[in-house]
């Protein structure tokens, strides 16, 4: 295990396998904005817009990306997904599919669950903004539904990550956010009810016939790790963003 001032993205391990796609999530370590938003890679909280440039730079550039050049969503909680061919700012979703080589889809966070999905049959990817109004409108699965209509891909070939996120040890979640979820992703202690984004999320894909050995989940919860991370439930709205980035790789170059 790396020192945790070494860690400048969180990879996945099983995606990493795969030489034709690349992604990562980022933390808060390694950028110029002043402490603590540290590595923020969001214009819309009050940071210096050249340095949220430069981080962007650094992270993608530790992808190996170039940070012009991105699919990125204006996401509003929805079910939306969309699939892109091109660079630029896509409103009202939270979710993009791409089979565009060299075009990164990204997605940005800080407690949301970023899922990042690759068909290495169909070579095609998604990158997906999943919080609790997003989960509980299956967002996921709407990704699913539309990489199989859109480009045949079987449920059987996705390898998905699911990204750092608020776990199931510190997001708790109102009577009325309970509600739309079933009993085994939520935990109640002392009262209070938690809800675990990464199960209900990683059952949605079971559900929909991805392979349990193609899942992989993140084990860092963002609120309680904030070392690493940003949170919004911990540091409220001027906390600094985190991006979960996809991208295929053209093999030729
Ligand atoms: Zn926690």
């Amino acid at each position: 295990m790396p020192d945790a001032t070494d860690i400048q993205v969180v990879r996945s391990e099983k995606l990493s396998a795969f030489r034709a796609v690349v992604c990562g999530c980022s933390v808060r370590l390694g950028g110029v904005s002043r402490p603590p938003l540290g590595m923020n890679l969001s214009f819309n909280v009050g940071d210096v817009r050249d340095n949220v440039i430069e981080n962007r730079k650094r992270f993608f550039g530790t992808l190996g990306l170039k940070s012009a050049g991105v699919a990125f969503t204006r996401q509003c909680h929805s079910a939306t997904v969309k699939t892109v061919v091109l660079p630029g700012e896509y409103d009202a979703c939270d979710g993009l599919i791409t089979s565009t080589s060299n075009l990164p889809l990204a997605i940005s966070v800080a407690d949301c669950l970023p899922v990042l999905l690759f068909d290495p049959d169909r070579h095609v990817i998604a990158a997906v903004h999943a919080g609790w109004r997003g989960s509980a409108s299956h967002i996921i699965k709407q990704a699913v539904k539309k990489l199989q209509a859109e480009f045949h891909s079987a449920s059987a070939s996705l390898i998905a990550f699911l990204g750092p996120a608020a776990g199931a040890c510190c997001y708790e979640v109102g009577q009325e956010v309970a509600d739309r979820f079933d009993a085994d992703v939520l935990a109640i202690r002392f009262g209070r009810i938690f809800l675990d984004l990464k199960k209900e999320n990683a059952r949605q894909l079971l559900d929909l016939g991805v392979d349990e050995k193609n899942i992989e989940t993140s084990q860092f919860c963002t609120i309680c790790t904030p070392s690493l991370f940003h949170s919004y439930r911990r540091d409220g709205k001027q906390s600094g963003r985190m991006m979960g980035v996809i991208c295929l790789i053209d093999e030729e170059n």
